[in-house]
Protein backbone atom coordinates (compact mmCIF):
# COMPACT_ATOMS: atom_id res chain seq x y z
CA UNK A 1 0.00 0.00 0.00
CA UNK A 2 0.84 3.74 -0.63
CA UNK A 3 0.82 5.70 2.45
CA UNK A 4 0.98 9.03 2.83
CA UNK A 5 1.59 11.23 6.30
CA UNK A 6 0.73 14.53 7.23
CA UNK A 7 2.86 15.90 9.95
CA UNK A 8 6.32 14.82 10.98
CA UNK A 9 6.28 14.71 14.60
CA UNK A 10 7.30 11.85 17.00
CA UNK A 11 3.60 10.61 16.16
CA UNK A 12 4.27 10.64 12.74
CA UNK A 13 7.89 9.65 11.89
CA UNK A 14 6.41 6.48 14.55
CA UNK A 15 3.71 5.28 12.79
CA UNK A 16 6.19 5.76 9.52
CA UNK A 17 8.31 3.44 11.07
CA UNK A 18 6.09 0.88 11.35
CA UNK A 19 4.52 0.98 7.68
CA UNK A 20 7.61 0.81 6.44
CA UNK A 21 9.34 -2.17 8.46
CA UNK A 22 5.82 -3.88 6.82
CA UNK A 23 7.07 -3.03 3.25
CA UNK A 24 4.71 -0.76 2.70
CA UNK A 25 5.67 2.69 0.57
CA UNK A 26 5.67 5.79 2.93
CA UNK A 27 5.27 9.77 2.50
CA UNK A 28 5.94 11.98 5.17
CA UNK A 29 4.81 15.99 4.17
CA UNK A 30 6.03 17.95 6.97
CA UNK A 31 4.78 22.05 6.49
CA UNK A 32 7.82 23.31 8.32
CA UNK A 33 11.85 23.20 7.82
CA UNK A 34 12.16 20.63 10.18
CA UNK A 35 10.79 17.51 11.59
CA UNK A 36 9.71 16.70 15.54
CA UNK A 37 6.58 19.10 15.43
CA UNK A 38 6.45 20.32 19.40
CA UNK A 39 10.03 18.65 20.38
CA UNK A 40 11.23 21.45 17.93
CA UNK A 41 14.36 22.80 18.72
CA UNK A 42 16.37 26.50 18.31
CA UNK A 43 20.07 27.18 19.36
CA UNK A 44 21.58 28.59 22.27
CA UNK A 45 25.30 29.43 21.99
CA UNK A 46 25.33 26.08 19.42
CA UNK A 47 23.78 23.70 21.44
CA UNK A 48 20.39 22.98 20.42
CA UNK A 49 17.51 23.15 23.17
CA UNK A 50 13.65 22.51 23.04
CA UNK A 51 11.54 25.55 22.03
CA UNK A 52 8.74 24.36 24.56
CA UNK A 53 10.73 23.15 27.85
CA UNK A 54 10.91 18.48 27.46
CA UNK A 55 11.92 16.24 30.24
CA UNK A 56 10.70 12.32 30.32
CA UNK A 57 9.65 10.00 33.76
CA UNK A 58 11.31 6.68 34.33
CA UNK A 59 7.40 5.41 32.93
CA UNK A 60 7.71 6.90 29.47
CA UNK A 61 9.01 3.59 28.56
CA UNK A 62 7.92 4.06 25.16
CA UNK A 63 10.20 7.04 24.91
CA UNK A 64 13.18 5.35 26.08
CA UNK A 65 13.04 2.76 24.09
CA UNK A 66 13.37 5.09 21.14
CA UNK A 67 16.35 6.17 22.44
CA UNK A 68 17.85 3.52 22.79
CA UNK A 69 17.48 1.81 19.57
CA UNK A 70 18.85 5.03 18.17
CA UNK A 71 21.70 4.36 20.07
CA UNK A 72 21.42 6.84 22.58
CA UNK A 73 20.86 5.52 25.15
CA UNK A 74 24.38 6.91 26.97
CA UNK A 75 23.19 9.76 26.29
CA UNK A 76 19.84 9.92 28.74
CA UNK A 77 20.69 11.50 32.04
CA UNK A 78 18.36 10.67 34.46
CA UNK A 79 18.60 13.83 37.13
CA UNK A 80 16.96 13.87 40.92
CA UNK A 81 13.85 16.56 40.34
CA UNK A 82 13.81 20.24 42.00
CA UNK A 83 10.15 20.82 41.93
CA UNK A 84 9.00 23.83 43.51
CA UNK A 85 5.91 25.58 44.34
CA UNK A 86 6.07 29.65 44.85
CA UNK A 87 3.10 30.83 47.03
CA UNK A 88 2.88 33.95 48.83
CA UNK A 89 5.93 35.29 47.79
CA UNK A 90 8.14 32.49 48.87
CA UNK A 91 9.38 29.73 46.95
CA UNK A 92 8.39 25.52 49.15
CA UNK A 93 10.55 22.72 47.71
CA UNK A 94 7.52 20.61 46.66
CA UNK A 95 9.10 16.95 46.07
CA UNK A 96 8.99 14.86 48.70
CA UNK A 97 6.03 14.02 51.54
CA UNK A 98 8.20 15.97 54.24
CA UNK A 99 8.03 19.20 51.45
CA UNK A 100 4.49 18.79 52.05
CA UNK A 101 4.77 18.82 55.40
CA UNK A 102 6.68 22.12 55.98
CA UNK A 103 4.44 23.84 52.95
CA UNK A 104 3.49 26.17 55.48
CA UNK A 105 1.11 28.37 53.33
CA UNK A 106 -1.51 26.43 53.97
CA UNK A 107 -2.60 25.54 57.09
CA UNK A 108 -1.89 22.63 58.78
CA UNK A 109 -4.98 20.62 58.56
CA UNK A 110 -4.60 21.15 54.70
CA UNK A 111 -1.57 20.10 54.38
CA UNK A 112 -2.78 16.13 55.83
CA UNK A 113 -5.91 16.55 53.82
CA UNK A 114 -3.22 17.37 50.27
CA UNK A 115 -1.31 14.13 51.75
CA UNK A 116 -3.90 11.94 52.28
CA UNK A 117 -5.87 12.91 49.08
CA UNK A 118 -2.20 12.39 47.02
CA UNK A 119 -1.82 9.16 48.58
CA UNK A 120 -5.28 7.59 47.69
CA UNK A 121 -4.93 8.37 44.19
CA UNK A 122 -1.88 6.98 43.76
CA UNK A 123 -3.57 3.50 45.20
CA UNK A 124 -6.88 3.70 42.57
CA UNK A 125 -6.30 1.80 39.33
CA UNK A 126 -9.72 2.32 38.09
CA UNK A 127 -9.48 6.12 36.12
CA UNK A 128 -13.10 5.52 35.12
CA UNK A 129 -14.69 6.55 37.67
CA UNK A 130 -13.28 9.68 38.09
CA UNK A 131 -14.93 9.88 34.66
CA UNK A 132 -17.92 12.02 36.08
CA UNK A 133 -16.81 14.70 37.92
CA UNK A 134 -14.70 17.52 37.42
CA UNK A 135 -11.11 17.88 39.21
CA UNK A 136 -12.30 20.90 41.09
CA UNK A 137 -15.68 19.13 42.19
CA UNK A 138 -13.57 16.26 43.62
CA UNK A 139 -10.56 17.89 44.95
CA UNK A 140 -12.45 20.60 46.79
CA UNK A 141 -14.69 18.04 48.47
CA UNK A 142 -11.46 15.87 48.90
CA UNK A 143 -9.36 18.48 50.36
CA UNK A 144 -11.27 21.93 51.19
CA UNK A 145 -11.41 24.72 49.56
CA UNK A 146 -8.41 26.21 50.99
CA UNK A 147 -5.92 23.03 50.31
CA UNK A 148 -7.55 23.53 46.94
CA UNK A 149 -6.79 27.34 46.17
CA UNK A 150 -3.14 26.75 47.40
CA UNK A 151 -1.87 23.78 44.87
CA UNK A 152 -4.46 22.38 42.71
CA UNK A 153 -6.52 25.11 42.04
CA UNK A 154 -3.47 27.18 40.47
CA UNK A 155 -1.90 23.86 39.03
CA UNK A 156 -5.23 23.18 37.12
CA UNK A 157 -5.17 27.29 35.82
CA UNK A 158 -2.13 27.13 34.97
CA UNK A 159 -2.43 24.22 32.11
CA UNK A 160 -6.00 24.92 31.33
CA UNK A 161 -6.53 28.77 32.32
CA UNK A 162 -9.90 29.76 31.92
CA UNK A 163 -10.84 25.99 31.26
CA UNK A 164 -9.72 25.16 34.41
CA UNK A 165 -13.04 24.36 36.16
CA UNK A 166 -14.23 22.22 33.09
CA UNK A 167 -11.50 19.89 33.67
CA UNK A 168 -12.45 16.53 34.65
CA UNK A 169 -11.15 14.34 37.51
CA UNK A 170 -9.64 11.82 35.35
CA UNK A 171 -6.74 14.16 33.84
CA UNK A 172 -5.92 14.96 37.69
CA UNK A 173 -6.24 11.31 39.00
CA UNK A 174 -3.38 10.30 35.87
CA UNK A 175 -1.31 12.99 36.79
CA UNK A 176 -1.04 11.87 40.67
CA UNK A 177 -1.38 8.42 39.88
CA UNK A 178 1.25 7.99 36.84
CA UNK A 179 3.80 10.97 38.33
CA UNK A 180 3.34 8.68 41.81
CA UNK A 181 4.06 5.66 39.79
CA UNK A 182 7.46 6.86 38.14
CA UNK A 183 9.09 6.93 41.75
CA UNK A 184 11.96 4.98 43.06
CA UNK A 185 11.54 3.39 46.53
CA UNK A 186 8.44 1.87 48.54
CA UNK A 187 7.81 5.07 49.75
CA UNK A 188 7.68 6.85 46.66
CA UNK A 189 9.80 9.63 47.66
CA UNK A 190 12.84 10.21 45.45
CA UNK A 191 12.03 11.56 41.51
CA UNK A 192 13.84 11.86 38.84
CA UNK A 193 13.58 13.10 35.79
CA UNK A 194 15.06 12.22 32.47
CA UNK A 195 16.97 14.48 29.69
CA UNK A 196 18.63 13.70 26.28
CA UNK A 197 22.12 15.07 26.76
CA UNK A 198 22.21 17.88 23.30
CA UNK A 199 18.40 17.64 23.10
CA UNK A 200 15.51 15.37 22.42
CA UNK A 201 15.93 16.11 18.83
CA UNK A 202 18.84 13.98 18.67
CA UNK A 203 16.95 10.60 18.14
CA UNK A 204 14.12 11.72 15.71
CA UNK A 205 16.69 13.27 13.85
CA UNK A 206 18.21 9.63 13.89
CA UNK A 207 14.63 8.20 13.44
CA UNK A 208 13.83 10.35 10.34
CA UNK A 209 17.64 9.80 8.93
CA UNK A 210 17.17 6.09 9.36
CA UNK A 211 13.68 6.22 7.67
CA UNK A 212 14.78 8.08 4.87
CA UNK A 213 17.71 5.88 4.64
CA UNK A 214 14.81 3.01 4.59
CA UNK A 215 12.71 4.79 1.56
CA UNK A 216 10.96 6.54 3.16
CA UNK A 217 9.99 10.57 1.41
CA UNK A 218 9.83 13.19 4.32
CA UNK A 219 8.97 16.44 2.39
CA UNK A 220 9.82 19.42 4.20
CA UNK A 221 8.78 22.86 4.12
CA UNK A 222 5.50 21.05 2.01
CA UNK A 223 2.13 22.14 4.20
CA UNK A 224 -0.78 20.03 3.31
CA UNK A 225 -3.30 21.59 1.83
CA UNK A 226 -6.10 19.52 1.43
CA UNK A 227 -6.37 15.44 2.03
CA UNK A 228 -8.43 14.50 -0.73
CA UNK A 229 -11.41 12.15 -0.63
CA UNK A 230 -14.33 11.44 -3.05
CA UNK A 231 -17.03 9.06 -2.63
CA UNK A 232 -16.26 7.98 1.07
CA UNK A 233 -13.00 6.79 0.36
CA UNK A 234 -9.47 8.91 0.36
CA UNK A 235 -7.25 9.63 -2.52
CA UNK A 236 -4.44 11.42 -2.12
CA UNK A 237 -2.76 14.50 -0.69
CA UNK A 238 -2.78 18.08 -2.14
CA UNK A 239 0.50 20.04 -1.35
CA UNK A 240 1.72 22.63 -3.59
CA UNK A 241 -1.00 22.37 -5.70
CA UNK A 242 0.35 19.09 -6.49
CA UNK A 243 -1.60 16.28 -5.88
CA UNK A 244 -0.22 12.92 -4.66
CA UNK A 245 -2.40 9.67 -5.14
CA UNK A 246 -2.63 7.78 -1.53
CA UNK A 247 -4.35 4.21 -0.43
CA UNK A 248 -4.36 5.43 3.01
CA UNK A 249 -3.54 9.28 4.46
CA UNK A 250 -2.56 9.16 8.46
CA UNK A 251 -3.37 13.16 9.77
CA UNK A 252 -1.47 13.77 12.83
CA UNK A 253 -1.67 17.07 12.90
CA UNK A 254 -3.94 18.92 16.16
CA UNK A 255 -7.53 19.03 15.40
CA UNK A 256 -7.90 22.60 14.79
CA UNK A 257 -5.49 22.11 11.67
CA UNK A 258 -7.14 18.63 10.55
CA UNK A 259 -10.58 20.45 10.08
CA UNK A 260 -9.87 22.73 7.43
CA UNK A 261 -7.04 20.40 5.31
CA UNK A 262 -9.53 17.83 5.06
CA UNK A 263 -13.14 19.02 3.94
CA UNK A 264 -14.15 15.50 3.31
CA UNK A 265 -14.64 14.05 6.80
CA UNK A 266 -18.12 12.76 7.89
CA UNK A 267 -20.43 15.66 9.57
CA UNK A 268 -20.78 14.23 12.94
CA UNK A 269 -17.18 12.73 12.96
CA UNK A 270 -16.18 16.34 12.31
CA UNK A 271 -18.61 17.60 15.05
CA UNK A 272 -16.99 15.23 17.37
CA UNK A 273 -13.32 17.04 16.71
CA UNK A 274 -14.75 20.42 17.04
CA UNK A 275 -15.74 19.38 20.61
CA UNK A 276 -12.23 19.00 21.91
CA UNK A 277 -11.05 22.39 22.78
CA UNK A 278 -7.29 23.66 22.40
CA UNK A 279 -5.16 25.83 25.31
CA UNK A 280 -2.04 27.42 23.08
CA UNK A 281 1.21 27.11 24.85
CA UNK A 282 3.21 30.05 24.76
CA UNK A 283 6.93 29.78 26.25
CA UNK A 284 9.09 33.21 27.10
CA UNK A 285 13.03 31.88 26.91
CA UNK A 286 15.18 33.77 28.50
CA UNK A 287 19.49 33.55 28.38
CA UNK A 288 20.24 34.76 31.86
CA UNK A 289 24.00 35.69 33.00
CA UNK A 290 22.95 34.29 36.87
CA UNK A 291 20.82 31.86 38.45
CA UNK A 292 17.03 33.04 38.73
CA UNK A 293 16.31 30.70 41.51
CA UNK A 294 17.42 26.77 42.90
CA UNK A 295 14.49 25.35 41.90
CA UNK A 296 14.40 23.51 38.04
CA UNK A 297 10.25 23.14 37.72
CA UNK A 298 8.55 25.72 39.74
CA UNK A 299 4.53 25.81 39.88
CA UNK A 300 3.28 29.34 40.61
CA UNK A 301 0.55 29.73 42.80
CA UNK A 302 0.25 32.90 43.08
CA UNK A 303 -1.21 35.58 40.68
CA UNK A 304 1.71 35.89 38.05
CA UNK A 305 1.02 36.75 34.67
CA UNK A 306 2.70 32.65 33.84
CA UNK A 307 2.22 29.90 35.29
CA UNK A 308 5.14 27.80 35.58
CA UNK A 309 9.11 28.86 35.37
CA UNK A 310 11.47 26.41 34.78
CA UNK A 311 14.87 26.86 34.67
CA UNK A 312 16.41 23.85 32.39
CA UNK A 313 19.97 25.04 33.72
CA UNK A 314 19.26 23.74 37.13
CA UNK A 315 18.50 20.76 35.39
CA UNK A 316 21.36 20.81 32.81
CA UNK A 317 25.04 22.02 33.46
CA UNK A 318 25.10 25.65 32.02
CA UNK A 319 28.00 24.74 30.05
CA UNK A 320 26.37 23.27 27.59
CA UNK A 321 24.62 26.67 26.75
CA UNK A 322 27.66 28.87 26.61
CA UNK A 323 27.43 29.50 30.01
CA UNK A 324 24.09 30.91 29.89
CA UNK A 325 21.25 30.16 32.33
CA UNK A 326 18.36 29.21 30.79
CA UNK A 327 14.89 29.62 31.94
CA UNK A 328 11.58 29.28 30.58
CA UNK A 329 8.07 30.95 31.90
CA UNK A 330 5.38 29.33 30.28
CA UNK A 331 1.78 29.69 29.62
CA UNK A 332 -1.34 27.90 28.78
CA UNK A 333 -3.93 30.53 27.27
CA UNK A 334 -7.38 30.31 25.08
CA UNK A 335 -6.79 31.73 21.24
CA UNK A 336 -8.45 35.08 22.28
CA UNK A 337 -5.64 35.73 24.43
CA UNK A 338 -3.49 39.13 24.29
CA UNK A 339 -0.50 37.37 24.60
CA UNK A 340 -0.82 36.04 21.54
CA UNK A 341 -0.04 39.05 19.98
CA UNK A 342 2.32 40.34 21.79
CA UNK A 343 5.97 40.32 20.67
CA UNK A 344 9.10 39.37 22.79
CA UNK A 345 9.48 42.21 24.12
CA UNK A 346 6.09 42.97 25.11
CA UNK A 347 5.73 39.67 26.61
CA UNK A 348 8.82 39.83 28.58
CA UNK A 349 7.62 43.68 30.03
CA UNK A 350 4.51 42.33 31.41
CA UNK A 351 6.38 39.53 33.14
CA UNK A 352 9.10 41.75 34.53
CA UNK A 353 6.65 41.78 38.25
CA UNK A 354 6.67 38.51 37.99
CA UNK A 355 10.11 37.56 37.44
CA UNK A 356 10.95 39.96 40.68
CA UNK A 357 8.48 37.87 42.84
CA UNK A 358 10.63 34.68 41.91
CA UNK A 359 13.85 36.55 42.59
CA UNK A 360 13.44 40.13 43.92
CA UNK A 361 16.89 41.19 42.81
CA UNK A 362 15.96 40.30 39.38
CA UNK A 363 16.92 42.68 36.74
CA UNK A 364 16.27 43.22 32.85
CA UNK A 365 20.29 43.40 32.39
CA UNK A 366 20.37 39.92 33.94
CA UNK A 367 18.81 38.94 30.42
CA UNK A 368 21.53 38.24 27.52
CA UNK A 369 18.85 37.17 24.88
CA UNK A 370 15.38 36.17 24.92
CA UNK A 371 12.98 34.36 22.54
CA UNK A 372 9.05 33.86 22.17
CA UNK A 373 7.50 30.09 21.30
CA UNK A 374 3.68 29.52 20.64
CA UNK A 375 1.77 26.78 19.39
CA UNK A 376 -1.70 26.43 18.74
CA UNK A 377 -2.00 22.94 19.76
CA UNK A 378 -0.26 23.03 23.27
CA UNK A 379 -2.68 21.21 25.29
CA UNK A 380 -6.33 19.63 24.63
CA UNK A 381 -8.74 20.93 27.66
CA UNK A 382 -9.69 16.94 29.03
CA UNK A 383 -13.08 17.47 30.07
CA UNK A 384 -15.12 15.29 32.34
CA UNK A 385 -16.44 12.20 30.45
CA UNK A 386 -13.71 12.93 27.90
CA UNK A 387 -13.54 9.56 27.11
CA UNK A 388 -17.02 9.72 25.13
CA UNK A 389 -15.19 12.79 22.80
CA UNK A 390 -12.10 11.10 22.03
CA UNK A 391 -12.78 10.94 17.89
CA UNK A 392 -11.78 7.50 16.55
CA UNK A 393 -8.35 7.12 14.80
CA UNK A 394 -10.88 5.54 11.29
CA UNK A 395 -12.52 8.65 10.51
CA UNK A 396 -15.42 7.00 8.81
CA UNK A 397 -13.86 7.71 5.05
CA UNK A 398 -12.00 4.64 4.05
CA UNK A 399 -8.44 4.72 4.33
CA UNK A 400 -8.47 8.32 5.82
CA UNK A 401 -6.98 8.22 9.41
CA UNK A 402 -6.23 10.46 12.43
CA UNK A 403 -4.07 10.27 15.40
CA UNK A 404 -3.01 13.46 17.77
CA UNK A 405 -2.23 14.49 21.41
CA UNK A 406 -6.64 14.91 20.87
CA UNK A 407 -6.81 11.07 22.05
CA UNK A 408 -3.94 10.11 24.35
CA UNK A 409 -6.30 9.42 27.32
CA UNK A 410 -6.07 9.04 30.41
CA UNK A 411 -2.53 9.83 30.14
CA UNK A 412 -1.44 13.55 29.79
CA UNK A 413 0.17 13.78 26.96
CA UNK A 414 3.79 13.65 26.35
CA UNK A 415 6.56 12.33 23.41
CA UNK A 416 6.41 8.69 24.74
CA UNK A 417 2.08 8.06 24.28
CA UNK A 418 2.54 9.97 20.59
CA UNK A 419 5.15 7.66 19.71
CA UNK A 420 2.59 4.66 20.98
CA UNK A 421 -0.25 6.00 19.73
CA UNK A 422 1.83 6.42 16.07
CA UNK A 423 2.61 2.88 16.23
CA UNK A 424 -0.82 1.89 17.28
CA UNK A 425 -2.58 3.70 14.32
CA UNK A 426 0.02 2.09 11.82
CA UNK A 427 -1.39 -1.05 13.02
CA UNK A 428 -4.88 -0.16 12.64
CA UNK A 429 -3.77 1.03 9.09
CA UNK A 430 -2.14 -2.33 8.61
CA UNK A 431 -4.95 -4.52 9.87
CA UNK A 432 -7.55 -2.46 7.51
CA UNK A 433 -5.13 -3.39 4.42
CA UNK A 434 -5.31 -6.88 5.19
CA UNK A 435 -8.55 -7.02 5.60
CA UNK A 436 -9.15 -5.42 2.35
CA UNK A 437 -6.64 -7.62 0.58
CA UNK A 438 -8.43 -10.49 1.90
CA UNK A 439 -11.92 -9.02 0.82
CA UNK A 440 -9.96 -8.70 -2.56
CA UNK A 441 -8.51 -12.31 -2.99
CA UNK A 442 -12.34 -13.69 -1.76
CA UNK A 443 -13.62 -11.63 -4.90
CA UNK A 444 -11.59 -12.96 -7.22
CA UNK A 445 -11.63 -16.55 -5.62
CA UNK A 446 -15.20 -16.30 -5.84
CA UNK A 447 -15.19 -15.06 -9.83
C1 LIG B 1 4.68 23.26 25.94
C2 LIG B 1 4.83 21.79 25.77
C3 LIG B 1 5.61 21.08 26.67
C4 LIG B 1 5.75 19.71 26.55
N1 LIG B 1 6.52 19.05 27.46
C5 LIG B 1 6.72 17.73 27.31
C6 LIG B 1 7.60 17.03 28.18
O1 LIG B 1 8.16 17.62 29.10
N2 LIG B 1 7.78 15.71 27.97
C7 LIG B 1 7.17 15.03 26.95
O2 LIG B 1 7.42 13.83 26.79
N3 LIG B 1 6.30 15.66 26.14
C8 LIG B 1 6.07 16.98 26.28
N4 LIG B 1 5.22 17.63 25.43
C9 LIG B 1 4.37 16.85 24.52
C10 LIG B 1 5.06 16.33 23.28
O3 LIG B 1 5.88 17.31 22.72
C11 LIG B 1 3.95 15.91 22.32
O4 LIG B 1 3.17 14.90 22.92
C12 LIG B 1 4.45 15.35 21.00
O5 LIG B 1 5.55 16.05 20.52
C13 LIG B 1 3.31 15.42 19.97
O6 LIG B 1 3.75 14.83 18.78
P1 LIG B 1 2.80 14.70 17.52
O7 LIG B 1 3.60 14.14 16.43
O8 LIG B 1 1.54 14.02 17.92
O9 LIG B 1 2.31 16.19 17.17
P2 LIG B 1 3.15 17.43 16.65
O10 LIG B 1 4.46 17.44 17.28
O11 LIG B 1 2.27 18.62 16.82
O12 LIG B 1 3.34 17.10 15.10
C14 LIG B 1 2.44 17.48 14.11
C15 LIG B 1 3.23 17.94 12.90
O13 LIG B 1 2.33 18.31 11.86
C16 LIG B 1 2.89 19.42 11.17
N5 LIG B 1 1.84 20.10 10.40
C17 LIG B 1 0.86 20.92 10.86
N6 LIG B 1 0.10 21.32 9.84
C18 LIG B 1 0.59 20.73 8.73
C19 LIG B 1 0.20 20.74 7.35
N7 LIG B 1 -0.86 21.44 6.89
N8 LIG B 1 0.94 20.03 6.48
C20 LIG B 1 2.01 19.29 6.88
N9 LIG B 1 2.41 19.26 8.18
C21 LIG B 1 1.70 19.96 9.08
C22 LIG B 1 3.48 20.26 12.29
O14 LIG B 1 4.43 21.19 11.79
C23 LIG B 1 4.09 19.16 13.16
O15 LIG B 1 5.42 18.91 12.82
C24 LIG B 1 5.08 19.01 25.51
C25 LIG B 1 4.31 19.72 24.59
C26 LIG B 1 4.19 21.10 24.71
C27 LIG B 1 3.35 21.85 23.71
Amino acid sequence: MRVGIVGAGVLGLAAAKVLREQGHEVVIFEGKSDVGGQVVTFDVAGEPLECFYHHIFTNDTDCIRYIEDMGLGPKLKWIESKVGILRKGRIFPFVTPMDLVKYTAIPFTSRVRLGLAALWLRRQHNWKKYEGVTARAWMERAVGKKAFDALWGPLLRGKFANEADNVGMTWLWGKVYLRFASRKGAAGTKEQLGYLEGSFRQYIDELARRLTADGVAIHLDTPVEEVVSEDGSVRGIRAMGQVHPFDAVLMTTPNIITRKIAPGLPAAYAEKMDRVRYQWATCLVLALDRPLSHIYWLNIADPLPFVACVEHTNFMPKERYGGNHIVYLSNYVPPDHPVLTMDVEQVFASYLDGLKAINPDFDASWVRQKWLFKDPGGQPVITTNYSEQIPDMRTGVDGLYLANTTQIYPEDRGQAYSLRLGERVARIMLEDAATIERTRAGAVGLA
